[in-house]
């Protein structure tokens, strides 16, 4: 079975750079746009993403490329309000992997509105925690075929990018369990360097997708430019 890939930039910047994105996934026959409006930022001094100011870019995505399955970000019910009328599926991030407030809230929104979720792994978290806050989705109404879970790499004080992806602990989920499974590199290795690489062999193994960050003009990305392929590299990698 050949895996889905979702694939667009860390953060939504401005109409230019999501049209040029959407165009390239279109040429691939990539399915799921990457489109964050909302960005959980380690720093309060860092960009938050466009927020509610982006919502006409959405819209017009929507309407220039309807084919395209919109992936977001959110951090709250008030931002899963915001942009479901946009995207398909909703992401929660690593930082909010075991908000459990989040999960019990959102499942019944989501099986209301048939929408999925990607439940990224958190960083310092566990097999046993990652499956449990899975749970809380089924628990709270949302059916289990609607839950992709997504390895994005562990804390590593000793890798040199900070990051380890952890195939591994992916590959039991895969094997021990029936949630949908996916890997995402970009966040996983930190560099884009190492994507390639990577990617390849994460296409080799069970997984069910995998999740890219891209840029057309990857080093001016306005956050995560290290990891950022560039549209070039991401036609060499999948077209
Ligand atoms: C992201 O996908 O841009 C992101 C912030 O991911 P993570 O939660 O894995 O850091
Ligand atoms: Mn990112």
């Amino acid at each position: 079975m050949a895996q889905y890939i979702i694939a667009g930039p860390c953060s939504m910047e401005s109409m230019e750079q999501m049209d040029q994105i959407a165009q390239a996934l279109i040429d691939l026959k990539i399915n799921y746009m990457r489109a964050p409006l909302f960005k959980p930022r380690t720093s309060p001094d860092s960009f938050q993403g466009l927020g509610k100011s982006g919502l006409p870019i959405l819209e017009e995505i929507k309407k220039k490329y309807p084919t395209l399955k919109l992936v977001s970000e959110i951090c709250s019910v008030e931002q899963f309000n915001i942009i479901a009328p946009y995207a398909d599926i909703l992401q929660i991030g690593t930082r909010n992997m075991q908000n459990f407030e989040l999960h019990k809230n959102l499942a019944p929104l989501l099986e209301s509105q048939n929408k999925k979720v990607i439940l990224k792994r958190g960083f310092a978290n566990t097999f046993f925690e990652w499956i449990q806050a899975a749970k809380y989705y089924e628990s709270y109404g949302l059916n289990k075929k609607n839950i992709i879970l997504c390895e994005r790499g562990t804390r590593n004080h000793c890798a040199p990018e900070g990051t380890t992806l952890d195939l591994c602990l992916a590959l039991k989920i895969k094997f021990e369990t029936d949630y949908e499974v996916i890997i995402d590199p970009s966040h996983g290795c930190g560099n884009s360097l190492f994507i390639p690489s990577i990617a390849k062999a994460i296409f080799q193994m069970p997984f069910d997708g995998m999740m890219l960050e891209c840029h057309p003009d990857p080093k001016n990305s306005i956050s995560d430019a290290k990891q950022a392929i560039s549209l070039t590299e991401l036609s060499d990698l999948v077209g």
